[in-house]
């Protein structure tokens, strides 16, 4: 299947415009130079509608599109307090007209009270998004059942208040995690290889930061549906593993899902399986703890490009592509797309994002 087909499928999909597509797409010629490879930036950190932004617009587009089909009018979701996707589906469903709902979750032991909006918070109010702080000590890190339950249980709760008084309501899963949403970063991988050839290359490998598992999928069904030969490397700020609430196996039923979409042949699940490279080692100490490779790369990018990484997803997804390069996993020359899926507010959030000298020196 061509490139230019993918897009006609996609069309046909229920959609709600609201970021600004294609996302921009440039080379890093300074990191590029130092390490001796082609390192490009495609850009949904700018996918909009603020500057504030990130990869969770595209599925919030698709989701969003199918809701208002429906007459949805109230959009609930989920996701640790300082949630990127919460705040841009609040932003996509605040265009499209449905009242977002959020419930976050907070680990208070690991990263104490919460006593002032910032970051994602702050954008949050300023969208004036009914809010409701949970607590929840294994985060998003850990795989608490109890945890899950009592979030699940509060968002249903209110759903049943909200539909008695005859709204309807839709439940978005954590990272908006939802089929209909899946499709949207197929568009993703059709921009970065039509942009990458008009910069005169075919990118080797496509790095990204992975969590919930919503880009991964659509950018390697369109892998698979054109036959392209990039390789996708998925550096995991949640272990990736069997029984854990994401692995690889979800993404490869995510993966047949949108073939089907598609109406495109479906490998067996092996080969689907063998294109997924996730690397668990960037973790740190937990999910949105910042990691001393991860303050360093966010260091590193800013310092040598003028573009900021973030602290929970972003910055973790770099360390892992330079530690591949400095151990030689990306060779030398390589064509290399980093995806920068956004995580920019928490910069303004996370103590110690720029290390342990927060406070200015005196
Ligand atoms: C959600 C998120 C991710 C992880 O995305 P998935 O594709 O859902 O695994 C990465 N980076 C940022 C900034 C995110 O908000």
């Amino acid at each position: 299947m061509q490139l230019d087909e993918l897009e006609k499928t996609i069309n046909q999909l229920p959609r709600k415009r609201i970021g600004f597509y294609p996302t921009p797409f440039h080379k890093l010629e300074n990191l590029s130079r130092t390490y001796g490879i082609n390192l490009f930036l495609k850009r949904e950190d700018m996918a909009g509608p603020g500057a504030i932004s990130g990869s969770k617009m595209r599925v919030a587009e698709f989701v969003i599109g199918q809701a208002l089909e429906e007459g949805v009018d109230t959009l609930i979701t989920q996701g640790a307090y300082l949630t990127n996707s919460g705040m841009q589906f609040s932003a996509a469903a605040r265009v499209a007209g449905i009242t977002p709902i959020l419930y976050l979750t907070r680990d208070e032991q690991q990263h104490g009270t919460l006593n002032e909006y910032r970051g994602n918070l702050l954008l949050d109010r300023l969208m004036d998004v009914e809010t409701h702080y949970l607590s929840a000590p294994s985060n998003a890190f850990k795989n608490v059942k109890e945890d899950k339950q009592h979030v699940l249980d509060a968002m249903h709760a209110r759903k049943a208040e909200l539909e008695a008084e005859g709204h309807n309501v839709l439940i978005v899963p954590t990272g908006g995690a939802l089929t209909a949403g899946f499709v949207g970063h197929v568009m993703t991988f059709k921009e970065i290889i039509e942009q990458a050839r008009q910069a005169g290359v075919e990118p080797d490998y496509i790095y990204h930061t992975t969590g919930t598992g919503t880009a991964l999928p659509g950018m390697l069904a369109a892998k698979i549906m054109t036959g392209s030969k990039v390789k996708f490397r998925s550096i995991s700020v949640s272990f990736y593993q069997p029984d854990f609430w994401i692995n690889e196996a979800i993404i490869v039923e995510r993966v047949k899902d949108i073939l089907r979409t598609f109406n495109a042949d479906i490998p067996d699940d092996q080969s689907i399986l063998d294109e997924i490279e996730v690397d668990n080692r960037f973790i740190g100490e937990n999910y949105a703890t910042p990691s001393e490779e991860s303050t360093a790369a966010i260091k590193e990018m800013a310092k040598a490009e003028g573009v900021f990484l973030g602290p929970v997803y972003t910055g973790k997804g770099f360390a892992g592509l330079l530690e591949h390069i400095r151990t030689g996993k990306v060779a030398p020359n390589s064509n290399v797309v980093f995806l920068h899926t956004g995580d920019t507010a928490n910069l303004f959030e996370v103590p110690g994002a720029a290390g342990p000298t927060s406070i200015i020196d005196q």
